[in-house]
């Protein structure tokens, strides 16, 4: 198991060696390494067993600090870092030679982002390179939220996880591309459409797909649980005695016992529906349940994003 805890300059150190730290950040628990370092990168591959054509978000501090990572910041993308950084906005740029192609898949745009997470950014300020960080899971499995679920998977393959506790959106970035210059969503997460488009006007959704080379890791199955998972209305769910598990947004279903239950937010907020979907889908994984059936919540705000996850982790390949 790894070591966890507060002591940003030890997580500096295993850093600076070209060693992996566990990071919390406001959407999810990241999996951080020397960005600038290619076998640190390398690494992040490995530890995460994720594929090499999958390209990761580089973590910085400061505006002034992605000069030295991208060529240009169009206008409308300088407004989106005026507006929502530090905050769970990803935006893909042009990259400059110094970002190793292993980062990007080979891609000529870099996917960067400055997180909202006091820990974190102390640690960033307190490095001289950025940090290359996916999400800090198996490849394809559900997201971390807090410190244990990150020791519980990769705990073995590195030496410390930095506990900023749990983080408090819980669904990953958005991430925002620039097609033709127009601002183009290729991810949906934690910064809402609705937010962004208040900033820069309309925005493309780029459809996702497992197979356009176009847009790497779109992948459609992701963030999936182990056991069958589906996601439908809840008026037609299977009512299963033998302990089926449901993942519900505000409300239990009569008839069941609330053990094999879950309610994303009583309340029916979106916000805090986000920050308990991982934890949630995540603990009905680790029942002895042989299904797990989600309703998925309203198509507003973060609700997209929620819906988003929750096909893909239905989703077949
Ligand atoms: P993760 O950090 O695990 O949430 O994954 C990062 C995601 O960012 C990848 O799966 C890609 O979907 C996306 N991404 C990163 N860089 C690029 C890029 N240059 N072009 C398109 N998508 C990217
Ligand atoms: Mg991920």
């Amino acid at each position: 198991m790894a070591n966890i805890g507060k002591d940003i300059r030890l997580a500096k150190e295993f850093l600076q060696k070209g060693q992996l730290v566990g990071i919390p950040t406001e959407t999810v628990y990241g999996l951080a390494g020397n960005a600038l370092d290619e076998s640190a990168v390398l690494s992040i591959f490995e530890v995460k067993n994720r594929p090499s054509f999958d390209p990761l978000i580089v973590h910085t501090d400061s505006v002034e600090k992605l000069s030295g990572l991208v060529s240009d910041i169009p206008d409308a993308a300088y407004l989106l870092t005026q507006k929502f950084w530090p905050g769970p906005l990803t935006l893909l740029l042009p990259k400059k030679t110094s970002v190793p192609d292993l980062v990007t898949s080979g891609l000529d745009t870099v996917a960067v982002r400055i997180p909202d997470h006091p820990l974190t950014l102390e640690l960033l300020r307190s490095l001289d390179f950025p940090l290359a960080a996916p999400s800090a899971n198996p490849f394809g499995y559900i997201s971390p939220t807090n410190p244990q679920h990150v020791d519980q998977q990769l705990g073995e393959k590195i030496p410390y996880i930095l506990n900023g506790g749990e983080c408090g959106i819980g669904i990953e970035s958005t991430i925002i591309g620039f097609v033709e210059g127009i601002p183009t969503i290729y991810r949906l997460g934690g910064l809402a459409i609705e937010e962004i488009e208040s900033v820069v006007g309309e925005v493309i959704l780029m459809a996702h797909s497992s197979s356009n080379p176009q847009a790497p890791g779109m992948l459609k199955s992701h963030y999936a649980p182990k056991k069958p998972f589906y996601l439908t209305e809840r008026s037609r769910f299977p009512i299963h005695e033998d302990g089926f598990g449901y993942l519900l947004f505000d409300q239990y279903i009569d008839g069941v016992d609330e053990k094999y239950q879950r309610i994303l937010s009583p309340g029916g907020n979106l916000k805090e529906a986000a920050h308990n979907l991982f934890a949630f889908l995540r603990e009905l994984d680790a029942q002895t349940l042989s299904q797990i059936w989600a309703e998925p919540v309203p198509a507003i705000d973060l609700g997209r994003a929620i819906n988003d996850r929750l096909k893909r982790a239905a989703a077949e390949d």
